[in-house]
């Protein structure tokens, strides 16, 4: 979602003339799009923060603006620390940009914007066969670690019409396939619900696959299952993010389901969905997280069997419910338990990997591969990476492979003979 803003961020400047460069030496204007989702994030922008106040004494003009979480959370405490930043904004003020650029007065701009999901903001793109298109913003749901209701506010669903003029002018372009963004996409709700939105998309010629992030578990209707069942371009995965296998943490976490009702809704998934790929986000070291409440979440990831899961240790946030819980647990054990969730995890995903040597898959061609040579990338539709030996490389085609070799994060395939 914040790789899309900075797209959305380099739309308007686009729009206004700028042009990008690599070299900081050579800019006039600066943007820092920041996360601050865990504290790690935070710190880093701190220390990046830092490298431009030197860039500005040796260049006057150079005009350094603060986007993002980050400048969302802190605002003026930013210009207080840092007098040479220019602008301060937040991800629900991206359409201001154009009027700063235009006056030589400082700005910060952490207002809420009701009409957020109404402005229609160029997006400059660096990739032509795969997109992210917003389908709403902000989120309702206050998990009681998590800051993203503070910083991006309320939910607000875009227009189905802009959403799907947006999509058939991606597939007029080349685009093959679009991603569905919002931090509760199954909440998603304005002149269509989500499954039918999705009905709408699938219908746009051109466009060959359909994914969407984040889905809340809670939130994961029948209606939703049966249209990933249905619909042909839309994939066969889904991020489901599970969080802690414990229902005394779930609770904490105000995620409101069980691990059973989840468990109920993966199997129908899976009994829907033949071959769905289910991947997930969990937190290690939540307050008060016991010894119990831990094996809980490790028995989950064994008897779930995600495709893959991201893993990290908690990270208190401001303003947050979690911040003011009992945050005891020595990190060293945070850390231990983080380290066997991601260690139990890699062997499920490597079997599962595994499992897949001697099957075909399509993937969509997405280019040269990074290693070089003559090996081209692509991904399957259940979003698994494959790479392969050959001259015939069109971007954006679809080709059916072999998968000979599984390694930890992506598969080998080849052509198969006939
Ligand atoms: N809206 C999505 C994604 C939210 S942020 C969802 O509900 O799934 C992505 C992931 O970051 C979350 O799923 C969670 O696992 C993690 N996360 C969020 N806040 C965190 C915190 N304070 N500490 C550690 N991990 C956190
Ligand atoms: Fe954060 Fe929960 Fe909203 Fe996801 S659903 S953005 S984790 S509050």
């Amino acid at each position: 979602m914040n790789v899309h803003d900075s797209e959305k961020i380099l739309g308007v400047l686009d729009a206004e003339g700028y042009k990008a460069t690599n070299d900081p030496l050579t800019a006039e204007l600066i943007i820092l799009n920041t996360c601050s989702i865990r504290q790690k994030a935070e710190q880093k922008f701190y220390s990046e923060l830092g490298r431009f106040r030197a860039l500005k004494k040796k260049k006057p003009g150079l005009r350094i603006a603060i986007a993002g979480c980050i400048a969302q959370q802190e605002g003026m405490k930013i210009t207080r620390k840092a007098p040479y930043v220019d602008f301060v904004f937040g991800p629900q003020n991206v359409h201001l940009l154009t009027k700063f650029l235009k006056d030589n007065e400082p700005h910060i701009a952490t207002e809420d914007n009701p009409d957020i999901a109404l402005h229609e903001l160029p997006v400059i793109r660096n990739d032509r066969i795969k997109a992210w298109v917003t389908i709403m913003y902000g989120c309702n749901n206050f998990c009681s670690y998590c800051v993203v209701p503070y910083t991006r506010g309320r939910e607000r669903s875009r227009p189905g019409h802009a959403i799907l003029k947006e999509a058939a002018g991606l597939a007029e372009s080349g685009c093959r396939e679009i991603t569905l963004l919002g931090q509760n996409v199954n909440s998603y709700r304005s002149d269509l619900d989500f499954p039918g939105l999705l009905r709408e998309i699938d219908k746009i010629e051109g466009i060959e696959r359909i994914r969407f992030v984040t889905s809340h578990p809670k939130d994961l209707s029948d209606a939703l299952i049966d249209a990933i069942a249905e619909l042909p371009m839309v994939c066969e995965h889904i991020h489901l993010p599970l969080q802690s296998g414990s229902d005394a943490v779930l609770q904490h976490m105000n995620r409101r389901y069980t691990y059973k009702e989840y468990r109920e809704k993966v199997e129908k998934l899976r009994n829907k969905v033949p071959g769905i790929a289910i991947t997930s986000d969990i937190i290690a070291g939540f307050p008060g997280e016991t010894v119990k409440d831990h094996i809980n979440t490790v028995n989950a990831l064994h008897e779930i069997e995600y495709d893959g899961i991201f893993a990290f240790n908690f990270s208190p946030r401001p303003d947050t419910g979690a911040a003011e819980m009992d945050d005891s647990l020595p990190q060293h054990i945070k850390s231990s338990r983080l380290y066997e969730i991601l260690a139990v995890q890699e062997k499920i995903t490597a079997r599962k990997n595994k499992s897949l040597e001697g099957t075909r898959q399509e993937i969509l061609v997405e280019g040269k591969s990074r290693a070089g040579g003559k090996q081209i990338s692509g991904r399957t539709r259940t979003n698994k990476i494959v790479t392969v030996e050959t001259s015939d490389c069109t971007e954006g085609t679809l080709m059916n492979v072999e998968i000979v070799r599984a390694r930890q994060h992506s598969l080998e395939g080849k052509l198969p003979k006939e």
